[in-house]
């Protein structure tokens, strides 16, 4: 059994640009924040934002205060001005794609124009679009209805922007034959229309097709209409609980997308549900499947790529590859790593909900873990030397009080009460974190080369930083719900790859140039395989969504095990 997940699946520009303006909003505002009307069509989204206390304002009261969010579809001109006069701060989170058309509408209203709109009348961006025809628009769902219209002598043409790309063909050639005069505007928007083809071709070359998103939500609703038309077994949920499995009992391979408006953790969850239901008819595969997932739960996977990676190092550095620093390294990380999941169960819940709902199940036997794995890492390093055991405690203490209330300032627009609430210190400390246990404690026994440590520590914490800031990337979502800033939050995606790539390729750089300089062991350079790998995983991953979070998670892991199989070889 195959499952794919669409690369278009989930929010679109749009949406996620208004939910990410709205929730922007509520981290740094001390204000009331609203939405007019629902911010985008999705339940759970919605949900979210009633628990970050954002509430929708469905009619316009005669006075108010606070911000108030327009929703990615737009409003009509004149509700945002009553917004306005009412007394509310207005953030205008009208996609911009929707702008363009409403500027179309109004540019040719203010000639004379009529406006025809292929869309449902009742849709929030259609009724946003009728407001700017001046008291001439009509909204059309279909050829007849369209026919039905008056002919009129100047008109223009025009889609709502999740319009089915088919049916709005249809309508261009009846105007075509019918009033050739009508002026057509290609209004689709270019991610609605990316989706509907993807989900074509996903229904030919798959048994299934399964859309999650708002039964509200027009896009969805098309979505599902286009894979049931391609004969395929097609079904529309709003979140996992809502799959009917008896649909999939016979089905091969399923295809998994989603509306605009469907967040990342539903999709998420989705696939992860379909997969642990449908491995039940395969042992084998439902076996690796359940490792792969203990290993990534239970953070015994990160753990064991900190002992790889210090086994990596202390070859490069030519020092004597001690057990028992890769048994530190290790031991602090699986200790760090569970404490920092236990304390991030919120955010969790939007990032890896199965993750949160084994942290919620198991929380007394992994706090167990974490002290004795933290106490366990005290006691070897103990061993190695004072040294060690002071850096590893210090460590330890950062680690422990980074999701506690210790900082007592308060910045202007927010409060910084935690090491984590410091922009971007998760990716920065963690990184820190793991070049000291990896390199630095095990060259302090020894009593290493300065410059071949600081040329080590630099390869590691390269490495780290790519996995964390690769992870961060996967948890944007959830994270800036919760009001985390991580680094991918604070540049953007496509600047965190960029950064990625750079880091990595700096990596491969550095460790070529120590083959000339003999700077480190002269087969130091073959380990510049591992940053180009994984500079050849993230480039793919980004490219193509295809593959499921928990396996672009596995595999990231697995490359620093590959980091340690590699130095035991060469
Ligand atoms: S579907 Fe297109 S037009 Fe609509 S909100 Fe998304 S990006 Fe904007």
């Amino acid at each position: 059994m195959k499952i794919v997940v669409a690369k278009t699946a989930g929010f679109c520009m749009g949406v996620r640009r208004a939910v990410d303006m709205v929730l922007d909003a509520s981290n740094l505002s001390d204000q009331p924040i609203y939405t007019y009307g629902p911010l985008i069509h999705n339940p759970q989204v919605l949900q979210m934002l009633e628990e970050k206390n954002i509430f929708r304002i469905e009619k316009i009261p005669p006075k108010g205060t606070g911000i108030v969010l327009v929703r990615a579809h737009g409003v009509p001109s004149e509700d945002e001005k009553a917004l306005k006069d009412a007394g509310f701060t207005v953030v205008d989170a009208t996609c911009p794609r929707v702008v363009r058309v409403q500027v179309i509408i109004s540019k040719f209203a203010k000639k004379g124009y009529s406006t025809i709109i292929i869309g449902d009348k009742k849709h929030p961006e259609v009724v946003g679009l009728l407001g700017h025809a001046r008291g001439n628009g009509h909204a059309v769902t279909s050829v007849e209805q369209l026919a039905e219209l008056p002919g009129f002598e100047n008109a223009v043409v025009v889609a709502q922007t999740t319009q089915n790309t088919d049916f709005y063909g249809e309508i261009k050639n009846w105007c075509k034959t019918h009033a050739p005069h009508y002026k057509i505007f290609d209004t689709i928007c270019g991610s609605t229309e990316k989706r509907q083809t993807e989900i074509r071709k996903l229904a030919n070359s798959n048994d299934a097709v399964v859309v999650v998103g708002g039964k509200q939500s027009g896009n969805t609703k098309r979505l599902a209409q286009i894979a049931s038309r391609a004969g395929k077994v097609s079904i529309h949920i709003e979140d996992a609980s809502d799959i009917d499995y008896e649909k999939l009992s016979r089905v091969r391979s399923v295809a998994i997308t989603a509306g605009a408006s469907t967040p990342n953790w539903i999709i998420t969850d989705t696939y992860r549900k379909i997969e642990r239901h449908l491995k039940q008819k395969h042992p084998v595969k439902a076996f690796l499947f359940t490792i792969r997932d203990f290993l990534l739960k239970t953070n015994i996977m990160a753990a064991a790529g900190a002992g790889f990676l210090t086994y990596a190092c202390s070859m490069l550095q030519g020092i004597p590859r001690d057990f028992n620093h890769a048994l530190i390294a290790m031991l602090y990380v699986l200790s760090m790593q569970i404490l920092n999941n236990l304390f991030t169960t919120k955010s969790d819940k939007y990032n890896h909900p199965q993750r949160a709902r084994f942290y919620k199940k198991h929380r007394p036997y992994l706090w167990t873990l974490a002290v004795l794995s933290g106490a366990a890492g005290l006691y070897f390093s103990f061993i190695t030397g004072i040294l060690s055991f002071l850096i590893l405690l210090v460590m330890s203490l950062l680690g422990l009080s980074y999701n506690l209330k210790i900082i007592p300032l308060i910045s202007k627009k927010r409060k910084i009460a935690r090491v984590k609430d410091l922009p971007g210190s998760k990716t920065i400390l963690i990184t820190i974190a793991w070049g000291t246990v990896t390199t630095l404690l095990p060259a302090i026994a020894i009593q290493s080369n300065l410059i071949e440590v600081a040329v080590v520590f630099i390869f590691a914490t390269g490495l780290v930083f790519a996995r964390t800031a690769f992870f961060d990337i996967l948890a944007i979502q959830g994270d800036r719900i919760t009001g985390k800033e991580t680094l991918p939050i604070l540049l953007g995606e496509k600047q965190s790859f960029n950064i990625i790539r750079y880091v990595l390729m700096f990596d491969i750089c550095m460790l070529i140039l120590t083959f000339f300089t003999h700077l480190l062991v002269d087969r130091a350079f073959l380990l510049a395989l591992i940053p180009f790998l994984m500079l050849l995983l993230i480039k793919f991953f980004e490219k193509d969504s295809l593959i499921s979070g928990a396996h672009q998670e596995f595999i990231i892991e697995f490359s620093f095990l590959a980091a340690g199989l590699l130095s035991a070889v060469i």
